[in-house]
């Protein structure tokens, strides 16, 4: 198995988030490759590690004020071999190609997961939404797809969003593709309602990870009404998290953007959620803005010379990460279960670092990794495409049902998973283990291509 790490890092030197990803997954498959033979003769690792295509292109844009601005655009086609590729589109400055490639490389798992037929990529830009008008938004979103467009269709590629792309983005980029291309087609998700978007597809990602929480309590008898529970980030998926565990009779005390992180002591009930969807969402402001609306919360700013995030030092039951990578280490882990807590979900993808996984399973705790507790936005993403195929809308109802019995099947996918090679309960193993076999299983009865 350190074949293939050494062969990735000769490879790609200076990806440490690939590389990161990629450990992770072999760490949790050595027993599957020791029983399977033929994998290591059909080298499929190094299969799987090669994306199936990677585009790169420049992207000029022009500010309101007539200047010149030059992004770089990503699309990682990973692996195909149980549908199109299927993944988001991130727009954040810290985007670059080892990020794209460990975002890609998870979603093939991920996608695997969910029962539907997805094959795994991710793209994005290095561009800063953060302070551009609606117009300069528009215009990039408009050059990125003047070149995007001709390498994703329905059936090819399905890019939705991610840190950076929701409604407004994702509606700039349908445009441009409709009109370069002449047709009207599911090649997006995360669309608006009025033109092809799914009901709960908003919600599906923060709405799945409670769910997937909830089964996890579930196998300690427990639920989540009563708990205590510290959400980070405040985009789309922290705030459909914060919903749903409000909506469940759980107390959220906590909040964050890049900038530092807000604790209400008294819980941050629906209404000052309103509030805040109204801040990110509408005015696109900073959540350091809670605390002149809310005297009962505190702020504090992110401090990059500290060597812990101060969000996960408070007295809690669950966690649920969900903002960006690395955003919880070896400290923030041990902070945690200092403080009590015992559940931690992830929305976010691959939030914690791997001596972080590691304190959380030496500590028996109940943990869903990203790939496994994230997979509902995928999955409903998933659910509009079949309903764009099929040229029809189903209710709200109808969609949440489906999404939550999808995050119950991954639950107990990923805990029979780690029951047959011997590592109960333990869900990072069993969803690598899961997604992995099915990925690998359909490249070998597709031949060597
Ligand atoms: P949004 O852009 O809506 O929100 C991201 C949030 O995280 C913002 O509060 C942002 O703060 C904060 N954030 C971003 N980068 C950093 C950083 N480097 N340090 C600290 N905080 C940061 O994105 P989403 O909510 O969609 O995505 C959040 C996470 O969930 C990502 O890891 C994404 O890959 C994952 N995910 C998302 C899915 C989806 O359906 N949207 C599906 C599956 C996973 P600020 O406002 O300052 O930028």
């Amino acid at each position: 198995m350190t074949d293939i790490m050494q062969i990735v890092k000769d490879r790609d030197p200076q990806e440490n988030e690939f590389h990161q990803a990629v450990h992770e997954v072999t760490e949790s498959i050595k027993p599957v490759m020791d029983a399977n033979p033929e994998y290591r003769q059909q080298k499929i690792l190094q299969r799987l590690v090669e994306p199936e295509r990677v585009i790169i292109f420049r992207v000029p844009w022009m500010d309101d004020q007539g200047e010149v601005h030059v992004n770089r655009g990503f699309r990682v086609e990973m692996n195909s071999a149980i549908g199109p590729y299927k993944g988001g589109l991130r727009f954040h400055p810290s985007v670059n190609l080892s990020i794209m490639k460990f975002l890609a490389f998870e979603q093939v798992f991920k996608n695997a997961l969910t029962t539907l037929p997805m094959g795994g990529g991710k793209g994005g830009s290095d561009f800063d939404p953060k302070g551009k008008s609606d117009t300069e938004v528009m215009r990039f979103c408009q050059g990125f797809m003047s070149e995007l467009y001709r390498h994703i269709g329905p059936d090819t590629d399905v890019p939705a969003g991610d840190i950076g792309v929701g409604a407004r983005e994702i509606g700039y980029l349908f445009g441009m593709y409709k009109k370069l291309t002449n047709e009207f087609t599911g090649v997006l998700t995360g669309k608006s309602l009025n033109w092809g978007g799914s009901l709960i597809r908003p919600e599906a990602t923060g709405y799945g990870s409670v769910y997937f929480a909830a089964e996890m309590l579930q196998t300690r008898s427990q639920t989540l009404e009563g708990k205590t529970c510290l959400v980070s980030g405040s985009g789309n998926v922290a705030q459909y998290t914060t919903e749903k565990l409000i909506e469940l009779g759980a107390k959220v005390v906590t909040l964050s953007d890049s900038s530092g992180s807000i604790f209400d002591d008294e819980g941050i009930d629906a209404r000052k959620l309103e509030w805040i969807k109204q801040l990110k969402n509408v005015r696109r402001g900073r959540i350091q803005e809670y605390t002149d609306q809310y005297a009962s919360a505190v702020y504090t700013p992110f401090d990059p010379n500290l060597d812990h995030n101060p969000l996960w030092d408070h007295n809690a039951d669950c966690a649920f990460p969900s903002a960006t990578q690395n955003e919880i280490n070896a400290t923030d882990a041990q902070n945690l279960i200092n403080n009590g807590v015992y559940v931690v979900c992830e929305g976010a993808n691959m939030p914690t670092t791997p001596k972080g996984v590691d304190v959380f399973l030496q500590n028996n705790l109940l943990y869903g990794p990203g790939k496994a507790a994230n997979a509902g936005g995928v999955s409903v993403s998933g659910l509009e495409m079949s309903q764009n195929s099929m040229r029809l809308t189903w209710t709200r109802k109808e969609v949440d049902e489906r999404l939550q019995i999808i995050m119950r099947r991954i639950h107990s996918t990923c805990l029979e998973a780690s029951e047959q090679y011997g590592v109960g309960g333990n869900y990072v193993h069993g969803a690598n283990i899961a997604g992995f076999v099915k990925v690998v299983e359909s490249m070998l009865d597709q031949g060597l291509v």
